[in-house]
């Protein structure tokens, strides 16, 4: 059996800024440290940063907030119109947003006040998608996922900028905005896919040509990004197993392959993959 590890793996920017002003708020933070939703999309991750500190954001905690308590906005941002809620209910409020979402967000702003229509191409329940929509102003905003979406919008629209959820496949991204450029052709398309995203996306499409026949994709099973990588593998021929944890590894499903490649997803620590390779190295003897 062969290994080959993909040569992008760890935390993306936006998640290692956001897990280190948790951390950095658990150490300094006189009183409790909430998140308002899952600071990412990672079990594992999650247990870790629960255990130094932070606490999840709910419903029953607002009447017990102190003036020493702060709230950190995770990397997916958070929508516009909570941000005012949250200042009057914290006196600290760390915004852990990526600022890869943080620019498209201002793009949205600064082009829906121009007039322009914002088609924001993801799914419409993420929180990212959410918070970009937020963003655009007197109800410039839309957000489609399928072509479906797309035919049940207006004729005309005026001037259009579309603008993508940071984790989509690619080649999605090129086949459906060229049809929406069909329908639309006053449309200026921003690829707003990150770079840590297209170089996992990228990594897979290089294993189809390193001979790879299986790749082990670790991550949170509501990764969006992780998904995607899952996705791509299938798309390109080749076999996928999206496993969250180093004991969820299908060692015997695993074994009838020659070569399998390892990739990690955007949110998932290093130490993870690296204990999966480790593994899989061991079956070899
Ligand atoms: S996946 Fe991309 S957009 Fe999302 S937090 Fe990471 S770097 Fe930012």
């Amino acid at each position: 059996m062969k290994i080959i590890v993909a040569n992008v793996s760890g935390f993306c920017g936006g998640v290692r800024r956001a897990l280190g002003l948790a951390y950095g708020a658990c150490r300094q933070c006189a009183g409790r440290v909430y998140v308002a939703g899952e600071l990412v999309h990672n079990k594992e991750v999650m247990e870790n940063v629960k255990a130094a500190g932070v606490k999840l954001l709910r419903d029953c905690d607002l009447e017990k907030i102190t003036p020493q308590d702060a709230l950190l906005i995770r990397a997916h941002g958070c929508p516009k119109g909570q941000w005012g809620k949250f200042h009057k209910l914290f006196n600290t409020v760390i915004d852990g947003t990526c600022p890869h979402v943080s620019k498209i967000s201002k793009m949205v702003e600064c082009e829906s006040e121009k007039g322009k229509t914002i088609l924001i191409v993801g799914d419409k329940f993420h929180p990212e998608v959410q918070t970009l929509a937020s963003f655009a102003k007197n109800g410039r905003g839309c957000i489609i996922n399928s072509e479906e979406e797309l035919s049940h919008l207006k004729d005309s629209l005026g001037q259009v900028l579309v603008i993508v959820q940071s984790t989509i496949d690619e080649s999605f991204f090129k086949s459906f905005t060229s049809k929406i450029s069909k329908r639309y052709p006053h449309t200026e398309i921003k690829n707003t896919i990150c770079g840590s995203s297209r170089r996992r996306q990228q990594a897979i499409l290089n294993f189809k040509k390193e001979g790879v026949q299986a790749v082990v994709i670790a991550g949170g099973i509501h990764s969006n990004n992780t998904r995607t990588l899952a996705q791509i593998t299938q798309k390109i021929g080749l076999t996928a197993f999206h496993v969250e944890t180093v004991t969820d590894l299908p060692i015997q499903k695993l074994k009838i392959f020659q070569v399998i490649g390892v990739i990690g997803g955007a949110s998932t620590d290093e130490k993870t993959t690296k204990q999966m390779v480790s593994d899989l190295l061991a079956l070899e003897n």
